[in-house]
């Protein structure tokens, strides 16, 4: 797997992507279940409320190789402040609805 993480901007003041690193280092969480290496291709943040950039990410991050796009855990879960990003679905829809049918989406990491 060739992955990509796209994190909350806001989220960035609280976390350093420890847990997402973490559970990429010992397939737990979204990865328990995959069998192949995981290679990091990218970590980088939406862009800012509200997610309009986040399409621009995600397919930079196509470029130079993922195969798999997933939103960190702050987005959806979030993580660590206990605070889901607002604009999570239409950010979702908007990434998903771009993305080439090979590219995997991942709703979260840990
Ligand atoms: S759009 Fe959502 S994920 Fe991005 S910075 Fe704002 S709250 Fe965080």
């Amino acid at each position: 797997m060739k992955l990509g993480i796209i994190r909350c901007m806001q989220t960035e003041d609280f976390c350093p992507g420890t847990a997402d690193f973490q559970a990429i280092r010992e397939k737990t969480g979204v990865f328990s279940q995959v069998t192949e290496e995981i290679i990091l291709i990218g970590f980088i943040n939406c862009g800012g409320c509200p997610a309009k950039k986040s399409v621009l990410r995600a397919r930079e991050l196509i470029r130079r190789g993922a195969d798999t796009i997933a939103f960190a855990s702050c987005i959806q879960k979030g993580t660590p402040i206990g605070y889901p990003c607002p604009f999570a679905k239409k950010m979702k829809d908007l990434i998903i609805s771009d993305l080439p049918d090979n590219i995997r989406f991942l709703d979260n990491t840990h």
